[in-house]
Parts: C-alpha cells; sequence; structure tokens
C-alpha cells in the first residue's frame, strides 16, 4: 500500500511504512545526514536532518519521521537552514579545527556540510577537554575524540550490524562522549579491529592508519572487487592512487550488508609489498637464479613432455587453487587432463571440506551450502557445529548474532568454548572427534519421541528405516557419555533442532577433518532431513566454505574424480562431451590421486612431477616431515605463487603470478554465487596473469586455447558446466549468481532442493561412531585439535606481511587449560615443547579456560612451531580429507 504526500512542491507516492527521508531521496532532494545509515534503526540523533511539515510546531527528523497520507514538507526552508546551521554551528564550539591537516579533509561530512551552510568554523573558539586524547593504541586505526560529533553511528554499527558492541557512549551532557575501548590491550575489550566503525564515521574522528598517505581526492579510482580471503566472498572497493591499493571500503549490493573484518579491510599491503615474485626463478646448480618468461616456460613444458614419454601420464600431477579465480582453475584442470592425459589434479578442498563433497553428494545429491547468507537472520534455530564462525567467517558470524537478537534458538557444539557458545541456548563441549555420536545421539533422541516430521520423510527420502534400525541400540545417553557432554544438554539440543520450524545447521571443518569426515557429514544429513529441514527457506545443511575460491575451485573441476559442473571422470559420455569440447583425444576415464596420494606418490618416486598453482602444502598439509621428504624425493617442482613461498622454496622453478587486485576473473563463494573479481593495479615486474602462464606451457604443448581473455574463459566454463550455463560476465556484473543457474534466463538459486533433491530423492545412511584413529595414552596424554583464527589466512602468505596482525598475533601457540596448566607447571607465554609420533615442535603456552583438561588447541598458519608438524595423515577412506581435528600428543617444559 502507497501514502501520497507533497515535498518541495513535488508530489510523490511512497509505499507506506517508507520514512520522510526515504521519499525524499526518491526525489533526488538531497538531505544532509551525521548520524543516519539506511542498514541501522533510525536515531535522529543529529538533527541535521530535519524537515518542516505543515501543521508540525517542531521540526521533524526526516530519517525517523514515517511518511503520511497528505504531509506537506519543505526540506530547505529559513526555518530549517537556520536550524541545521545551529547545529553544524554547536558542533564546532565543541571541535577541533584541523581540516588542513586532518587526514579525513575531503571525506568528511562536517567539512562538506560547513563548506555548503557557510559556517565560520574559524572563529569558533575551541576548548581543550578533558577527554582531550587521540586513543592510538589499535593497530589499525585512531580516535580522536575533539573530532567526534557524538552522532553515534559508530556505537550503533558496532552493536546492531557486528554484534561486537566493543563501544559506547560514557559521560552525560556536554561530558558525554564514545568509550574508549578500542586498545587491543585491554583484556576487556571485545574490539575484533573490523573497522566497521571507520567505515561510517562521518568525520575524522575514526582514521585509517594508512600503508601510503594520501588525501581523498587522490584517489583516482574505487575498483569493486570480491575479498581474496574467506569464503564469505564480501564485496569491496579497492580505492587507487596511481598503480597503489591505498584503502578498502566496504561496497554495496554484497552479501556482506557493507560490512567487512579486520582481514578484509586492512590486511592488503601484502599487494605491494617488496617481496612480491616479479620474475621467474629456476633452481640452478641448487641456487634458485631469475630467468627469462621464455626459459622458464620452456623448461617446464619439455620436462613434462619428458616424464610422460618416459612414466606416462599419470607420473605427474598437479595442484590447482582455493585462492585463484574459476578462470585459472578451469585452465589448470583443462592441461592437466585435455593435454597431459591425467586427472591427478586436486588442491586443498581435500583438506578442509572433501567430506563435504562427498557426504553431501551421496545424501542430497549436491555437495555445497544448501542456503544463503542472507537467510541466516531469519532462522529460528542455528546449530553450529565445528566451527568458530565469528573467527572464520566473520560476517557470517555478525549474522548470526543478529538472528540471536531477533529471536533465534541457538546449539553450539564445539570443543573450545568459542564465543558463540557464550550467546548459546545450548552449549556442548564435546570431545574432539565425537561428532557422529553426537549427532546419533540427537537423532536416536527425536526418533525415539517421534519428533521427526513423518510426512517429508515419505513423501522425500529413502531410508529413514536403515537409520532407525542402526541406532535402535544407540541412545542418547550413550552418546553423551562418548561426547563427554551433559545428557540433558544433549536431550535440550535435540529439541530445541526438533522444534524449529525453520533451522539451519552451519559447520566447517571440526565436522569434516576426521578420519570418518564422510559419515559425519552423513549423520548431519540424516538429522536435518529427519526434521524437514532441507529444501527449506533459513533452514538447510550449511558447510561453511575456508577461502575465497575454494567452492568455485571444485566447481571447474579441480577435484581428481570429476570435470568441471561435478560430471565423473569414469563416465564415458562425459570423457566424449570433454573431448568435443576442448577438441581432443584420449581423455583418461581413470580417477586421479588426491593430494594426500600425490604426496604418497612423491615419497616413493610413482610421482615424477609435481605443478602447484597458490598453494603451500609445506605449511598445510598434515605430517609435514613426511611432506618434506616427500618433496626431497620429487624429480621436478613448479611453484606459481606471489610470494616466495615454504613451498616455493623446494621448487625446480617458480612462476611469479599476479595477486586478485590486478586479474579479472570470479570467485564463487560458500553460497554458491559466482561473483566478479576485478583488476586494480598493475602486477609488479613480470608477473603474469595465472591462466596466461598456463595457457603458454600449453601452447608450447601444441594446444590452443580458444579464449584471449578471462570473459571469454567463464563463456567456456558456462558451455561445459551446467550448473554454470546461465552465467556470463554481463549477468554478474551487479550482485554475482548464485548457481545451480543453468540457462541465460535463469535468475540463480538462493536455496538448493526446493522441489525435491538434485538426485531426486534424499538418502538416508546409517552411520556408526568410530573413535579417531589416534587416541591419548599413557605416552602421548593429551588430544591435539586445530583450527584458523580471525587475524590470519591459511599459510600466511599474506597476513604474514601485515605488520598489524603481526603485532596482535605474531608466533605459533598452543591453548592450554589452567588445570593442565598448573599441574606440567606451565606459565602463560612459556616456551614449550610439544611432540606427537610424527614430530616435535617449540611453541608459546597460551593459557585459557575455553579448552577443556586434556585437549589442546593450535591454529595451523604458521610456519614455524607448525602445528602440522604434529598432526595425523591419516585419511578418511571415502574422501582422502586428512584426520587434523585430532592427534594425540605431549607437552614438556623446556626448562
Ligand atoms: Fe574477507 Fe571473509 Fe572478512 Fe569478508 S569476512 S572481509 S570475505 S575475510
Amino acid at each position: 500500500m502507497n501514502v501520497k504526500l507533497q515535498i518541495n512542491n513535488q508530489n510523490i507516492e511512497i509505499e507506506k511504512g517508507s520514512t520522510v527521508l526515504d521519499a525524499c531521496k526518491k526525489l533526488n532532494i538531497s538531505i544532509p545526514t551525521f548520524c543516519h545509515d539506511d542498514r541501522l534503526k533510525a536515531s535522529g540523533s543529529c538533527r541535521m536532518c530535519v524537515v518542516e511539515i505543515e501543521g508540525m510546531r517542531n521540526l521533524a527528523t526526516s530519517c525517523s519521521e514515517i511518511a503520511k497520507e497528505g504531509m506537506v514538507i519543505q526540506t530547505h526552508s529559513k526555518r530549517v537552514m537556520e536550524s541545521r546551521k545551529d547545529v553544524l554551528e554547536l558542533l564546532w564550539a565543541d571541535h577541533k579545527n584541523e581540516c588542513l591537516t586532518c587526514e579525513a579533509a575531503g571525506d568528511c561530512k562536517l567539512q562538506e556540510y560547513s563548506y555548503e551552510y557557510d559556517i565560520d568554523a574559524v572563529n569558533k573558539v575551541y576548548e581543550e577537554k578533558l577527554i582531550n586524547h587521540i586513543d592510538d593504541s589499535n593497530k589499525f586505526y585512531t580516535f580522536d575524540p575533539d573530532k567526534c560529533i557524538k552522532c553515534g553511528k559508530c556505537i550503533r554499527v558496532c552493536e546492531e550490524l557486528q554484534g561486537v558492541s566493543a563501544i559506547s557512549f560514557v559521560g552525560r551532557g556536554a561530558d558525554m562522549h564514545v568509550s574508549h575501548p578500542f586498545d587491543m590491550e585491554m583484556e576487556l575489550s571485545t574490539c575484533v579491529s573490523c573497522g566497521n566503525c571507520v567505515n561510517v564515521c562521518p568525520t575524522g574522528a575514526l582514521q585509517e592508519k594508512s600503508y601510503t598517505k594520501f588525501r581523498s581526492w587522490e584517489i583516482d579510482k574505487k575498483i569493486k572487487t570480491t575479498c581474496t580471503y574467506c569464503g564469505v566472498g564480501c564485496q569491496m572497493d579497492l580505492n587507487v592512487k596511481g598503480n597503489e591499493v591505498v584503502k578498502i571500503t566496504p561496497s554495496k549490493d554484497g552479501s556482506n550488508n557493507e560490512l567487512l573484518c579486520v582481514k578484509g579491510k586492512f590486511a592488503y599491503n601484502y599487494i605491494n609489498h617488496k617481496d612480491r615474485l616479479k620474475m621467474p626463478l629456476i633452481r640452478k646448480e641448487g641456487i634458485l637464479v631469475e630467468s627469462s618468461w621464455d626459459e622458464a616456460l620452456d623448461l617446464v613444458a619439455s620436462k613434462m613432455k619428458n616424464i610422460k614419454n618416459e612414466s606416462g601420464s599419470d607420473a605427474l600431477a598437479g595442484f590447482c587453487s582455493a585462492r585463484c579465480t574459476n578462470e585459472d582453475n578451469y585452465v589448470m584442470q583443462k592441461l592437466f587432463r585435455g593435454i597431459l592425459k591425467t586427472n591427478n589434479i586436486d588442491h586443498c578442498a581435500r583438506l578442509w571440506h572433501s567430506s563435504t563433497v562427498a557426504g553431501l553428494a551421496a545424501t542430497f545429491g549436491s555437495g555445497a551450502m544448501t542456503n544463503s547468507i542472507g537467510e541466516i537472520e531469519n532462522s529460528e534455530v542455528l546449530f553450529i557445529t565445528g566451527t568458530n564462525t565469528t573467527e572464520n567467517h566473520p560476517i557470517i558470524g555478525s549474522f548470526m548474532k543478529k538472528a540471536i537478537k531477533k529471536g533465534a534458538k541457538l546449539i553450539v557444539a564445539d570443543p573450545r568454548r568459542i564465543e558463540l557458545a557464550e550467546y548459546a541456548d545450548v552449549y556442548l563441549q564435546l570431545r574432539p572427534g565425537t561428532n557422529i555420536a553426537m549427532i546419533n545421539g540427537m537423532a536416536s533422541y527425536i526418533i525415539k519421541n517421534k519428533l521427526y516430521d513423518e510426512k517429508y520423510i515419505n513423501e522425500k527420502t529413502e531410508n529413514f528405516d536403515l537409520v532407525k534400525e542402526e541406532l535402535k541400540n544407540f541412545s542418547i545417553e550413550d552418546a553423551a557419555i562418548i561426547c563427554d557432554v551433559d545428557v540433558e544438554d544433549l536431550k535440550k539440543a535435540a529439541r530445541i533442532y526438533a522444534g524449529g520450524k525453520t533451522a539451519g545447521i552451519y559447520y566447517a571443518m571440526g565436522v569434516t577433518q576426521h578420519s570418518t569426515g564422510t559419515d559425519s557429514v552423513k549423520s548431519i544429513a540424516n538429522l536435518a532431513m529427519m526434521c524437514g529441514n532441507v529444501g527449506v527457506e533459513n533452514g538447510g545443511v550449511n558447510p561453511l566454505r575456508g577461502q575465497n575460491n575454494v567452492q568455485g575451485a571444485c566447481d571447474v573441476g579441480g577435484l581428481p574424480n570429476v570435470y568441471p559442473g561435478y560430471q565423473k571422470v569414469t563416465d564415458l559420455k562425459s570423457k566424449e562431451k570433454f573431448e568435443k569440447a576442448w577438441n581432443v583425444e584420449g581423455l583418461s576415464l581413470k580417477d586421479g590421486l588426491t593430494v594426500p596420494k600425490v604426496m604418497d606418490g612423491a615419497h616413493d618416486g610413482s610421482i615424477r612431477f609435481l605443478y602447484i598453482m597458490g598453494e603451500n602444502p609445506m605449511v598445510s598439509d598434515p605430517d609435514l616431515n613426511h611432506v618434506e621428504e616427500s618433496f626431497n624425493n620429487l624429480e621436478f617442482l613448479v611453484v606459481q605463487d606471489i610470494f616466495l613461498t615454504e613451498t616455493a622454496l623446494k621448487a625446480d622453478v617458480i612462476l611469479p603470478a599476479i595477486c586478485f587486485a590486478e586479474k579479472e576473473g570470479t570467485f564463487t563463494n560458500t553460497e554458491r554465487r559466482v561473483q566478479r573479481v576485478r583488476k586494480a593495479v598493475n602486477a609488479p615486474g613480470e608477473a603474469k596473469e595465472d591462466w596466461k602462464i598456463l595457457n603458454e606451457i600449453m601452447l608450447r604443448l601444441g594446444y590452443k586455447n580458444s579464449f584471449e581473455n578471462s570473459k571469454e574463459i567463464m563463456d567456456e566454463i558456462a558451455l561445459v558446466t551446467p550448473q554454470y550455463g546461465g552465467i556470463n560476465y554481463e549477468r554478474i556484473e551487479k550482485n554475482g549468481l548464485q548457481w545451480p543457474c543453468p540457462t541465460i534466463d535463469h535468475p540463480g538459486t538462493k536455496y538448493l532442493h526446493k522441489d525435491g533433491f538434485a538426485k531426486g530423492i534424499g538418502t538416508f545412511f546409517p552411520v556408526k561412531y568410530s573413535d579417531p584413529k589416534e587416541l591419548e595414552d599413557e605416552e602421548y596424554p593429551l588430544i591435539l585439535t586445530t583450527g584458523r583464527i580471525l587475524y590470519h589466512y591459511h599459510t600466511r602468505t599474506m597476513t604474514g606481511k601485515n605488520d598489524g596482525l603481526n603485532e596482535i598475533v605474531g608466533e605459533s601457540y598452543i591453548e592450554i587449560s589452567p588445570e593442565k596448566a598448573k599441574e606440567l607447571n606451565i606459565s602463560d607465554g612459556e616456551t614449550i615443547r610439544v611432540s606427537s609420533r610424527r614430530g616435535e615442535i617449540e611453541v608459546l603456552a597460551k593459557i585459557t579456560d575455553i579448552i577443556s583438561k586434556n585437549i589442546v588447541f593450535m591454529p595451523f598458519h604458521f610456519a614455524k612451531g607448525a602445528a602440522n608438524r604434529l598432526t595425523n595423515a591419516v585419511l578418511d577412506p571415502v574422501s582422502n580429507i586428512p584426520e587434523f581435528k585430532v592427534c594425540a600428543v605431549k607437552i614438556k617444559k623446556i626448562k
């Protein structure tokens, strides 16, 4: 329903419930605002947006005033203008005047409106106040209270959108000011340095500590692109001065609701870092020396030819990259499959979510997040298991907090008392590796108490009886004992999950990285299907993919058993389809080797040649001593990367590639959304696009691709990949599209399995719990579990170049409970020795009560004191995912 009103003598009709400000915007009438933001509840506190409404005695704040039928409004009457001038003069009476040197000059609303409203700020007397000092303690930005106009926008963004509430107003009247808990050294501060407060500050009160000094008018362009860190795929603008990215701001039209996290916002200085690779390097007499592109590429191509001729295609292998674009990955797998004739092509998705792909493909027919990020805040129940979401997918974590504020019930299961546990209706601190027991226990309880959705099960699924039979002799009490959780808590979790009309399960590596990873995913699928939660809006089973393009790298064929679009390599029809599309013959019908099997092959000599694009197994893979031996035994290693990584140091040839800010292409985020990556700056030295390097190798091997640019690669991807059939650069220019998007007129798919499962019918799989492969014993009495942290990404190739992040967390550490630390006489910050059956490291001890007595935790990001020197490379037999999450260790004091 609409209402009709008149503004500045113009008639307008607008949807009922809209504000006067909305109506002004619709008429393109510019209204000044300090405290307003479309994403926040209106506060009207700055009073800059006042308007005069006929019949109303006082001026009204247009941001909070609802437009009513028949209103007659003036937005720039004499009275309104005087009121706005009064507001500005009052602000200046209390404001530091240093526009000449302020970093925000040119990008400051106070400055802009003062000019527009003829305010003579220079003559105002500025008084020093008690709170007059600049808070410089945050690693990434400063807060100057004397430039603060107290609009409260930073506080509201932190509370309403980020869900952190790290700052607030303190004091009263003239003394009122924003509190100062920006200091990361203050233990009580909950600030996560996301910088979302900085993004909305209308003046220079909150200022970034820029890596390069610049004035706002020196920004030449703002290029919209997709974040290169986690799988949320936040949309951002790269602010470019000359050939340098000097600032990152959130852009509109993304799933991230104009929010960013600390990495996306501030960790971009690596783009311009002096250590970027600029020339190809060839190892000559043991030393890496610079070479021309021709020499390096000729050498790579001739090695490929020779080894293929001598030992056959399967003596070669390639790792594509969850960090590179879809286009890069597509060309990489095409080189290995189409030209070298081997399916030995895989990437680090093997190590993070291969059990998801296997488990969900078997149960639902599609191994991806079923629902969308935007649906989270409308779920009635969130079941979060094995994901530390606020650290690993920070913007999704914020949306979860928003859902909780809106009344969603929350179940959290994790061996560590993660941040979201503080908001939970039920928190289950389960033993690492007991997920299947926990889910089976809940399922058993739901079956016993008939809390399942019989109609849904009968109409949409098969084999529920097999699960019933399997769980007949497994009770929730049995589960509670195995998981070491309170049985009443587990029952409560089961009732909450089964009771929600819309209940979404969110999980990550805590579920997948086990020797029973595929079964673990299947057990989750069983639980969701029995409660009718798949194929429904705001529900579903949602694996949160870790790296920026891990979803896309899988989609476009970066896996050893499937072509792009998950078409099996063992299927004759697929072989024929790709032979025709690529104009080649003799594609292999044999599944290729997975990452761990390639490592074993290098170890035993059956793999002689390995080509790694943008991955760093020398830090990321389990049992690093074995990985190192494998690399040492390889005949020829090619590494294509942007920095000299730990893996590159082992290479025979290093090819300098370009980073996300320098290339065109697409990433596919965790919600299956294919989004554009755009070039903002030129690459350093002679570094080249990944796909162009591969293209040149293909040319040397006698094959010419038909594409000239990344857009044309996407057109080829769309031709051979059913889920991407309707995707092209024109269609994803603004918002991206979620696959499946099979045809050019298809709108994309918000949530999967709406009209039935992708495989026709959902299949239940009975799943038995079994212990992790290595348990604590007398010699190794503690269980080590590993994971990610907020402040670093993957193996720190990029985040390790950022001083701010390194100052917050710069070294490897191990979390130990206070009881265990006391028992072993270990102090916080002390360097200790940690060993497993596979290796030994020295790291800092971090004593924390978020972990229980016989469990220890380490982030895997660090090369020095690497957690993966200790981890167990035992594999899940179906997906080949290693059991990163559980191994037995012992701890020793060094002195
Ligand atoms: Fe980038 Fe993920 Fe942070 Fe978004 S949440 S800014 S995608 S790292």
